[in-house]
């Protein structure tokens, strides 16, 4: 008999190495699809909620992956206004 590959459903479509203005940690950043965002997160760029069923994005530090924050995607875009470099 065959063996089976398991069914992988590809959340992350695109992944893009940044800089994560929070820990300083370069990061993966994954976008989250509507259909696979089952939870409500806080968004560190505003400290709104990320509703269930809102595209958005999770920047994972490669390093730390414990740490991963959600993040709207607006937001996000805005990070370098919001947490100007030093
Ligand atoms: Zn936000």
């Amino acid at each position: 008999m065959a063996k089976k590959r398991p069914m992988r459903v590809n959340l992350f479509s695109k992944v893009k190495l940044v800089d994560d203005p929070l820990s300083g940690l370069l990061s993966e950043e994954r976008q989250i699809q509507p259909f696979a965002a089952t939870k409500t997160y806080i968004c560190p760029g505003c400290n709104q909620e990320i509703w269930p069923g809102t595209g958005h994005l999770v920047i994972v530090p490669i390093a730390d992956p414990n740490h991963r924050r959600h993040w709207h995607t607006s937001c996000w875009a805005n990070r370098n206004t919001r947490f100007p470099k030093s």
